[in-house]
């Protein structure tokens, strides 16, 4: 048997990070036993339908590495990948039921389901169709197709009796028949809900293993009493943990914007993640510690062995909180991981958008000094902030020091113009220069005051790289106007 399992996101906005949890365990399982992820795009609800959001699902789990082999855009032997593309499958299976019994028409009103909802609520009684259309006779689903009326398909859901859903995750969960409602199969305008489109589609696609969200619980046992009345038999199938906000009030999936919770700014849009300067490696390897862990106490690791460890069973089906601080740390540890030139490709977009010019070089030999502080790549910002030469406004009260003083910071200054304008100096002889110049010009021949004064002279900044790093990433030009400015400052004193 090959195992196929499907991540199948209805487009009604964007991959919310909970789904893209599900899509991962899902490719998981399929990667661990050589098998098939299909992506199928569940579009039956026309009236949530949203502009963009098949793009966005896509553009998401191709951030996330999230790789499938069936789908909308790749195609493949069981297609189309796109429930709207097969309603008249969905038809077909629709006239079985009704000709076999299993489902019925229901000419209910809309006016009538709300006036029987009212009635309902007034009198205390359960909500939900009274089955008034269930036991119809020929003759009267005649007349009611005579006077036009439009009807919705309805499954014959049996009255009594108990259903037993086998969960890979939960192990038996029995439901009583008689909670369970006529659901709706095919609606009035003749497309399918839910159910019946993702009955018939996780059949002839050949689904083994369904692994979906804790909320879709209730309807398996609907899905299991389809399946029997096609006489095909049901997937294996898992329901997934919930995943709380970090703080446990709430369930993450009803958040659909970032939000504030205790000292985290939670991110709940895939894309908000690339966005906001997260590795997908990293992101990866957190999503899959939630919920499922790695074992051994293991915190970093990498996707292709948890996959070696992965299995259904060993996830935790108890509500999990989303540990979202543990992120950063993780985030930072992956971004200490890279090689400064990958590092400096992932950072040089955000100085690009924030107007701040850099040699490439320059930026990767900063890379090592700077990767320690970051947690996210914006982070580099910050401490790239003195590359900007509007915000470079150094005072003039701070270029020099008790042990530095005019006409010493002058003299300083200078030679160390002098020197950056005549030689092609690399990151060891402008050093060596520089701390020369220091003990030469210091009351105490330590070249430390020189070279702090000299960093903020250069950076404007308090928080900046390393000087010599600093010097070589501006470049001879733009270090030599500074200093002028610095010069022309000290002599205006
Ligand atoms: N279209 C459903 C959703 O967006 C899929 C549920 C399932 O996996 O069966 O959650």
């Amino acid at each position: 048997m090959t195992v196929r399992v499907r991540f199948a996101p209805s487009p009604t906005g964007y991959l919310h990070i909970g789904g893209a949890r599900t899509a991962l365990f899902n490719w998981m399982f399929a990667r661990k036993h050589g098998g098939d992820f299909i992506l199928r795009i569940e579009d039956t609800d026309q009236s949530r339908y949203v502009e963009g959001a098949i793009e966005n699902l896509l553009e998401s789990l191709k951030w996330l590495g999230l790789d499938w082999d069936e789908g909308p855009d790749v195609g493949g032997n069981y297609g189309p990948y796109t429930q709207s593309e097969r309603t008249e499958l969905y038809r077909k299976w629709a006239d079985y039921l009704l000709e076999n019994g299993h489902a019925y028409k229901d000419f209910t009103t809309k006016e009538e389901l709300a006036e029987m909802r009212a009635y309902q609520k007034a009198n205390g009684l359960p909500l939900g169709y009274d089955r008034r259309h269930r036991d119809l006779s020929a003759d009267e689903i005649a007349d009611l197709e005579a006077q036009g009326l439009g009807y919705t398909v309805r499954f014959k859901a049996p009255l009594d009796g108990q259903t037993v859903i086998p969960d890979l995750l939960r192990g038996d969960i029995v439901f009583e028949n008689n909670q369970i409602q006529d659901n709706v199969l095919l609606k009035s305008d003749g497309f399918p809900t839910y159910h019946l489109a993702n009955v018939v589609d996780d059949h002839f696609m050949q689904i083994t293993h369904i692994m979906r969200g804790e909320e879709w619980i209730s309807s398996a046992p609907l899905h299991k009493h389809l399946y029997d009345a096609f006489g095909w038999n049901m997937p294996n199938i898992a329901h997934l943990s919930v995943i709380l906000s970090p703080s446990g009030r709430g369930k993450l999936s009803k958040r659909d914007q970032a939000f504030q919770d205790g000292d985290s700014y939670v991110l709940v849009k895939t894309l908000d993640y690339a966005k906001d300067g997260f590795l997908p490696e990293a992101t990866i390897n957190w999503l899959a510690n939630i919920g499922w862990n790695y074992g051994d106490d293991v915190e970093i690791f990498d996707i292709a062995d948890a996959i070696q460890r992965f299995t259904i069973p060993d996830m935790n089906p108890a509500p999990t909180k989303l540990p979202f601080s543990k992120l950063e740390w993780l985030n930072g540890q992956y971004i200490q991981a890279l090689e400064p030139l990958e590092l400096a490709k992932l950072v040089k977009p955000y100085l690009d958008a924030a107007g701040i010019e850099v040699n490439v070089d320059a930026l990767i030999a900063l890379m090592p000094a700077m990767s320690v502080r970051m947690k996210r790549l914006p982070d580099a910002l910050e401490f790239l902030q003195f590359l900007d030469d509007e915000s470079w406004q150094p005072e003039q009260g701070r270029l020099t020091h008790k042990k530095l003083a005019e006409p010493a910071a002058v003299r300083a200054f200078s030679a160390a113009r002098e020197f950056i304008a005549a030689n092609d100096y690399d990151l060891e002889s402008l050093g060596g220069k520089m701390r020369e110049i220091g003990e030469q010009y210091t009351d105490n021949q330590k070249a430390g005051p020189f070279l702090g004064t000299m960093r903020y002279a250069v950076t404007g900044q308090q928080v900046s790289p390393p000087l010599f790093e600093s010097i070589m990433a501006l470049g001879k030009t733009r270090t030599l106007a500074r200093l002028d400015g610095v010069l022309a400052r000290l002599d205006s004193a």
